[in-house]
């Protein structure tokens, strides 16, 4: 039998006859991770999956009335990780979020050239008038 190393740890270890494609090793730790990546994976390709997940999730929560509330309670540590983790999801969704309008906007492109800049208010436009500018295209999205 020839030993392999753990996907999760790197840690050398012979694999089990009864799953001869094994790559994690037997340590709770690396199962766990092997386990998460499944489901992973599995919320992400099977819908009926995920709404399964969803559903079981929402009955445990109405089961237990009360039980996150004091658990953040008992664990301010764990809130506060929680709550710096969610602003930063929230960021990155915002980020991706920007990022997908700039692909689908159907905006005609801006050519570089010359152009008159001008305010659409009365009192900024009587302090600088019109402004003869030039656009230089640093970079474009290819629409
Ligand atoms: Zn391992």
């Amino acid at each position: 039998m020839d030993n392999r190393w753990c996907t999760a740890c790197g840690a050398a270890f012979l694999p089990r006859a009864q799953a001869p494609h094994q790559s994690y090793c037997a340590e709770p730790a690396c199962q766990r991770e092997r386990r998460r990546l499944w489901q992973k994976a599995k919320r992400r390709s099977d819908p009926d999956y995920l709404e399964n997940q969803i559903q079981a999730q929402r009955a445990w929560v109405e089961r237990n009335p009360g039980y996150w509330a004091t658990y953040r309670e008992k664990n301010p540590g764990y809130a506060a990780k929680n709550r710096a983790d969610q602003r930063g999801r929230n960021a990155k969704r915002r980020i991706s979020k920007i990022a997908k309008m700039d692909v689908s906007s159907t905006a005609p492109v801006l050519d570089a050239g010359i152009y008159e800049l001008r305010p659409l208010d009365r009192e900024t436009f009587a302090k600088m008038g019109v402004w003869t500018v030039q656009l230089t295209v640093l970079s474009a999205s290819s629409a």
